[in-house]
């Protein structure tokens, strides 16, 4: 879906508390603008493919070819959902203003939800929207390691336990900023996996710096100028690897200092996407683009009912 790439302040999305409680008064005028999200070129039938199309009541596009009536949270994560779809932009306002996110007491709190398992579930599924699928692969000068998350749990079954290892992309960009992060749950520490990962997230050709480890080898043969630092040391790690150790740093900060909960490992992928949804768009100013762009993604989304996000 061909997305507007430079969405507009006041214009695309709004910039304000203010703007945002002017713009969406009720439902339906939610469903329109995801209607513009989802068809930002107009219509285009699910079935047939054929644009064109009648408004029917209720907020439904009804296909003038086949004569299929779709409505915009179709297939989304806003699909069936029994919550009116204001809420749900409330959620996503409120989710995306704040620097750091919410953890669900404090959604449940705002919104006023009689449950923290709701919450939670709504949380989760915007955390499934914050990351495409067809998302941009990093490119110029990235480096890439591992780190350590949790670790601090005494023998406790299931929970967030034994340390886990997160495999970390970052860009470097001029005078020494960082760009774009990818992360990634590794299965095992080190291996093949965080060159698979590497090849997944990283463009062809870009550079790729790494500690000494044999395996990284492999990435001068996948198409990448490999920069190997051979020697490397833990405690080196601010001068060889500055930018998955700072990254490593926010990642823990935020997950202690926001969340208040341990993360199970099922779950810590997702909180790895909100995490990068944060970080890539962390020099933003305006917070409203945010919301653009989780709603934009948002219906771009499977659905996932609550059970299918608990395992059970
Ligand atoms: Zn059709």
């Amino acid at each position: 879906m061909p997305q507007n790439p430079h969405p507009v302040g006041s214009l695309d999305y709004p910039r304000t508390y203010q703007e945002f409680r002017a713009w969406f008064p009720d439902d339906a005028a939610c469903v329109e603008y995801l209607g513009k999200l989802r068809w930002p070129n107009g219509f285009s039938c699910p079935r047939c493919g054929i644009g064109g199309c009648w408004r029917t009541g209720r907020g439904l596009w009804m296909c003038a070819g086949c004569g299929l009536k779709t409505s915009a949270t179709a297939g989304t994560i806003f699909h069936r959902s029994h919550t009116p779809l204001s809420t749900w932009f409330a959620a996503v306002w409120f989710v995306t203003s704040q620097k750091n996110g919410v953890s669900a007491k404090g959604l449940q709190d705002a919104l006023g939800f009689g449950s923290y398992e709701t919450a939670w579930a709504w949380l989760h599924k915007l955390r499934r929207a914050m990351v495409r699928p067809e998302r941009e692969l990093l490119a110029g000068v990235v480096e890439l390691d591992q780190s350590f998350l949790g670790g601090r749990s005494k023998g406790k079954p299931g929970g967030a336990s034994a340390k886990t290892p997160i495999t970390i992309a970052v860009e470097r960009a001029d005078r020494g900023r960082l760009g774009r992060v990818r992360l990634e749950l590794a299965d095992a520490p080190g291996g093949v996996n965080m060159v698979d990962f590497a090849c997944d997230v990283i463009a062809p050709g870009a550079a790729i710096h790494t500690d000494g480890a044999r395996v990284f080898t492999r990435l001068a043969a996948k198409g990448y100028v490999h920069h190997p630092t051979p020697g490397y040391k833990a405690e080196d790690l601010d001068a060889v690897m500055p930018g998955p150790h700072l990254v490593s740093s926010l990642l823990k900060r935020w997950t202690a200092g926001t969340l208040h909960h341990r993360i199970s490992r099922q779950h810590l992928p997702y909180y790895l996407d909100e995490f990068t949804f944060r970080f890539n768009r962390r020099t933003s100013k305006a917070r409203g683009l945010l919301f653009y762009r989780l709603l934009q993604q948002a219906v771009d989304t499977d659905p996932h009912p609550l059970k299918e996000l608990t395992g059970g």
